[in-house]
């Protein structure tokens, strides 16, 4: 496959130092991918720009047509797609299959028929002698930048809204994770006009900080952390660009007593672990009413115990190791620091798995406490804390007592209860009874320093468009 930086529709070898891309589930090397020099940087920048007046110009339908072009393609090869996205990130590859590729063909296949229902507010005479009107216009060119844990839907997220909203875009993947977004650009020379869609290659600070400044420039969408989103608003603010900021979330889940325990045991065993607990709307905050809080701790480590962990291709694999090392070793200093207290105590897991590649074993901690790090910090690894709680006002108190606010969840049978709970949690998205359930329809994204914008849904063709006022003098 083809590991060259895709510029104004055509596949050339970054400039830059070669970055080593790894398996995570053996920790040997896979590929090699050039970083863009900064005048392939600015290249890809102007393609963008060049591209953008007469892409701007295409007809909803036409637009349309592309990306469900794109969308079958993505199912024709969802197989070898799957193949690389589960070696790049060491995710299981039915779950890449199964999961990730019909989600991610669905983002395109949505944003093609919404872009034709995107319009502007009807004609009406506000001034005497005057018909105004809105319109809702593209904003040019959009630079986006992907993190690594879902790399190729995360590219979905931001690809297919951008254009289909009538702009172009310069994409950067993680740099650890460049191959399944390469390959989709493979399918992108075949189907879009050169320029229209760009992808360039390299680390934060050398590739995507010099991206993001480029003068043309109109827009900035980032998934990552906290500090990355600080990052990118100082680059904003000279060029007075709009952002788009998907940052981290450290997601409650709220089990009172009268939840079905069971299902919330095995929502926790399968949505605080799933992508190895590597998602920003994991359930790795959870908070467990008094009268269910011994029984749930205990059936919960009993549950975790039994999750499989393995290589992408092994037989019932069910969980795959940390993206690197590092974040291992980041993940495990969680735990350690944790297990200092002495009213934490480390129920299953909290350790590195003995065997090759960057594997952490699926943790459960019980008996933490809303002041501790583990229930505070966002440590994106496979460790799971809870905390019991007194009743529903305190459950509130403790969920929104946090500095981030993408995603929560409440499990009760009690409807008014969870409707409550839901009312009054500060997140982007509460679940009831479930978590992480993800829809193209429905909008994603956080509040506080979770950041904000949303992907998916119509509020995503908002988010890369703008309102402006048409009057005419009658
Ligand atoms: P990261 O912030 O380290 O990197 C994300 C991307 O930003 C990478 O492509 C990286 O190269 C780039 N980047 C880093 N510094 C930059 C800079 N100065 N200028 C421009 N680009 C820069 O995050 P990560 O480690 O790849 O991903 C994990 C983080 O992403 C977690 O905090 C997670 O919660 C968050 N995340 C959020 C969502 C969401 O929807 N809110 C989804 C997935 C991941």
């Amino acid at each position: 496959m083809r590991t060259e930086i895709f510029i104004n529709g055509q596949f050339v070898t970054g400039e830059e130092q070669e970055e080593v891309i790894y398996s995570p589930a053996t920790g040997e090397p896979i590929g090699k991918v050039r970083e863009a020099s900064l005048t392939q940087i600015e290249l890809a920048v102007h393609s963008a720009q060049k591209a953008y007046p007469s892409w701007s110009k295409t007809t909803p339908k036409d637009r349309a047509r592309l990306l469900l072009k794109l969308a079958d393609k993505i199912e024709q090869n969802a197989e070898v797609l799957a193949r690389i996205e589960s070696l790049n990130c060491g995710k299981p590859y039915l779950a890449a299959l199964n999961d990730e590729m019909p989600a991610i063909a669905d983002v395109f296949r949505f944003f093609a028929g919404a872009a034709r229902t995107m319009s502007g507010m009807t004609a009406g005479e506000y001034l005497s002698g005057h018909t105004s009107m809105i319109r809702r216009d593209s904003l040019g060119v959009v630079a986006s930048i992907a993190p690594w844990n879902y790399p190729l839907l995360m590219a979905a997220w931001k690809v297919a809204p951008a254009v289909a909203a009538g702009n172009t875009i310069v994409l950067k993947p993680s740099e650890q994770t460049p191959l399944s977004t390469l390959k989709l650009a493979e399918f992108i020379a075949e189907i879009f006009p050169p320029g229209v869609i760009n992808v360039v290659c390299g680390r934060g600070e050398s590739v995507g900080s010099p991206l993001i400044r480029q003068d043309a420039v109109r827009m900035i969408s980032v998934t990552g952390d906290v500090s990355t989103g600080q990052k990118v608003l100082e680059a904003a603010t000279r060029g007075i660009k709009r952002t788009h900021l998907e940052l981290g979330g450290k997601a409650p889940a709220i089990i009172f007593d009268d939840a079905d325990i069971p299902a919330a045991i095995e929502g926790i065993r399968t949505f605080g672990y799933y992508n190895a607990g590597q998602d920003c709307t994991a359930a790795c905050r959870v908070y467990a009413q008094q009268g269910v809080y011994e029984r749930f701790v205990a059936d919960l480590a009993a549950a975790v115990s039994t999750i499989r962990i393995g290589e992408q291709n092994d037989v019932g694999v069910e969980m795959g190791p940390c993206i690197t090392e590092r974040q291992r070793s980041r993940v495990a200093s969680f735990v350690e620091r944790a297990r200092q207290s002495s009213h934490i105590e480390v129920l299953c897991g909290g350790k590195e798995a003995q065997r090759r590649g960057f594997f952490y074993e699926p943790t459960v901690i019980a008996g933490a406490r809303q002041s501790d790090e583990i229930v505070r910090k966002e440590i994106f690894g496979p460790v799971v804390s809870v905390t019991p709680f007194k009743d529903i006002d305190d459950a509130i108190a403790l969920a929104n007592d946090s500095d981030y606010a993408l995603a929560s969840s409440v499990w009760s049978k009690d409807v008014a209860k969870s409707m409550r709970v839901a009312a009054e949690l500060q997140y982007g998205t509460t679940w009831v009874n479930t978590h992480f359930m993800l829809v193209s329809e429905m909008p994603h994204g956080g509040m506080k320093k979770s950041g904000y914008g949303k992907d998916q849904s119509v509020y995503a063709l908002e988010e890369y468009t703008c309102t402006r006022h048409v009057m005419v003098k009658l």
